[in-house]
Parts: structure tokens; sequence; C-alpha cells
């Protein structure tokens, strides 16, 4: 190994390698706003890699494995859980990003967070929680997962939070609906998570509904977007299994999402020639699926919510889990004694329910469950 001025030329210098290969329109860690509290540079990880680290590393992030997407525990164990969710959003934004020369490092980090709010039993326990919490500000998990980030995840001597850059924490912001970061508008690797996860809730919620039984490919074929992918898998493999047609047709649903956006994301960049990141925040133009995959994306999202997430079984355990977890609350709230100290302690700064609504959104599923028999909650 040579060495120039004291480096060596086998390192990776993270700017130096986003300068030749990101576009000019990409969120370059060089013009970073930085942390709340400032760090030196690291010798070879970019401010978004170490971002992605501290995220990975996290407590509430393990615990995504813990909760639920749609579909719970006692499903089985196919269906996706919040953290496979995760990963899946993370992979497709990153094929996006570096399909389009944005910043994958920012992207990923950006995509690790954008769940990590969750409560236990997913947009049910949020509902609940949200319920339990109006008089207080209600519950947000997309606000909530800035919360981990910047108060109650406790890594460092010197700072409490994660002490993420200022792009990851602005992108959450933007989801969370702060009014200053949506007027900023959003960063192209910010439009990038929020296209993969459309895109990877869609396909894998359908994949997860036909393998637990909720519907049936058939039924599916009733959507447009649907009944043409079948065709197109039928014409090229007439007699595929029906276990692998669910398949082919769940990497086909992907597949034409990703290349429409991505077709019409190169197309539309180049006609903008945005000279930098801020030029695209700021202009009108916002990556997403072209005009007639929208539409057809869009029956396949009514599909869904009318004959999965609406599905009188899910209804059932959702409706049992909230009154758990209602009732959860209501104990906390008269014994907030029994909640570990540092959540204790916090009563003192944000408020009692909110002090236990913290602590309940940190839960897992599970121990949910298993604090509610602990303390006789909403049984009968
Ligand atoms: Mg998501």
């Amino acid at each position: 190994m040579s060495r120039v001025g004291g480096e060596t030329r086998n390192r990776f210098h993270p700017s130096l390698w986003e300068s030749q290969y990101l576009a000019p329109y990409a969120m370059h860690s060089s013009q970073s706003r930085g942390r709340r509290y400032p760090e030196p540079p690291h010798p070879y990880r970019s401010p978004y890699q170490r971002d992605r680290d501290r995220i990975i590393h996290c407590a509430a992030f393990r615990r995504l494995s813990g909760k639920m997407q749609v579909f719970t525990g006692e499903l089985g164990d196919y269906h996706r859980t919040r953290l496979t969710h995760t990963f899946e959003v993370a992979g497709i934004a990153r094929t996006i990003g570096r399909a389009l020369r944005l910043n994958e490092d920012l992207i990923e980090a950006l995509a690790l967070l954008h769940d990590i709010g969750h409560p236990p039993f997913g947009h049910a326990g949020e509902d609940a929680l949200n319920e339990c919490l109006e008089p207080w500000g209600g519950f947000s998990h997309n606000r909530f997962a800035l919360t981990l980030a910047e108060e109650l995840e406790h890594r460092y001597h010197d700072f409490p939070g994660l002490n993420l850059t200022w792009e990851v924490l602005e992108g959450q912001a933007i989801r969370a609906g702060d009014e200053a970061a949506v007027r900023s508008g959003p960063l192209l690797e910010v439009q990038a998570v929020e296209a993969a996860d459309s895109i990877t809730y869609n396909a894998h919620d359908t994949d997860d509904a036909i393998k637990l039984g909720l519907v049936r490919i058939e039924e599916l074929a009733e959507v447009p977007l649907i009944r043409s992918l079948l065709e197109t898998i039928r014409q090229r493999r007439p007699a595929l299994p029906p276990a692998l047609l669910r398949k082919t047709l769940v990497h086909d649903l992907i597949d034409v999402q990703v290349t429409d956006l991505i077709e019409r994301g190169a197309a539309e960049l180049e006609r903008w020639r945005f000279p930098d990141a801020q030029a695209a925040r700021k202009s009108p133009f916002r990556l997403g699926p072209s005009p007639s995959l929208a539409a057809q994306k869009a029956e396949l999202e009514r599909f869904l919510s009318e004959r999965v997430y609406r599905h009188p079984q899910l209804l059932a355990v959702r409706a049992k889990a909230q009154k758990r977890l209602r009732a959860l609350f209501q104990f906390f709230v008269r014994h907030p004694q029994l909640m570990p100290e540092r959540f204790v302690a916090r009563i003192e700064q944000v408020g009692l329910q909110r002090a236990v609504g913290d602590y309940l959104a940190g839960m897992t599923d599970r121990y949910c469950d298993e604090q509610c028999r602990r303390y006789g909650c909403g049984e009968g």
C-alpha cells in the first residue's frame, strides 16, 4: 500500500466517493447540516453510514422483530413483521437510490428509521394509544420515532438519543407532518423511501393475504394490475403450481412498480437538471409512479383495504389487542411506580400520561400481552 499525505490509497474516502458517483441533485454528505451535538468526522464511514449503524444497534430497532406489520403472530410465522417490512423497504429504496444516483447511505438510514416508532399491534395499537392520549396531544408513530431517536435511546455518555444527522431527522419530521420540515420539501432520498414503503407493503400484503388464506388469487384478479400481471405470467409459464404463482406474482408486482418509478424518475430528472439537492426539494417534482401505474396502484390499495385490512378475522384480533392496550394504559396511569425507573423519572419532564404512552409504545406485542396477563388487564 502506498501512502499519500499520511493516508493509505486503499482507504475509502466517503465524500470523495460521493462526489464521483452521486448525481448533483443527490444529498452529498459534505453538504450536511451536521448533528445537534457536533462530532468529529469518522475516517471511513460517511455521516449517513454512521446514522444507519446507530439505528441498527439501538434497542427500538431490534424490537421491531416483535411488532406486527398487518398480521399478528397468532396467524403463523410466514408473514412480515415490522422488522422484515423495514428491511424490504430499505432494499427497494436502495435499488431506486442507486439507479438514480442518489445517496444510498442516507436512504438506508431513513428507511431503517421510518417505522421505528410503531407501538405494539401496528396501526390498531397506534389508534388505541392515540385515543388514550387524545387530551394530551395524541400519539403518532412517526412522531414517536423522533422521540426515540432524540430522547429515549440512550447509548452515549455525551448526549441523549442517537445524535443523528439533521437530514435523517428532518426526513422523519416530514413523515410526522412537522410544518417547517414539510415546507422545506423532502429531499429526493426522502421521496425514494416514501415510494419504496408503498411499493413494499402493496406487494407483501398481497403475498401474506393469499398465503394466510384471507383472499384467493382469483379474487385478487379483479384488480386490473394483478390481472394483467397474472396474464403475462401465465403466458410465460402456463403451468405454475399455486405457491410459485403467488411468489412470481409478488416478484413481478415489485418489479413493475420499481421499474416504472426508476424509468419515470430518470427521465424527469434528466429534464429538470437540478444543480443540487436543494433545488430538487424546492421544485414541484416528486419521485413517484407514472400516472397510469398510480391509478392501478390505487385500485390495488382499495382492494387491500376493503378485503384484507378490514377482514373480519383481522378486525377481531385488532379489537382485542386495542382493548388490552387501553386497559394497560389505564393501569399504569394508576400505578406509574410499576414502570421502569427511567419512565417514572420521565413523568416530571413530559407528564404522567405521556410517560405511560412512551413506555407502552416501546413494547413488543408479546411483552405487552405478558404485562396484560401479569396485571390482569383487558381480559373478559
Ligand atoms: Mg413502513
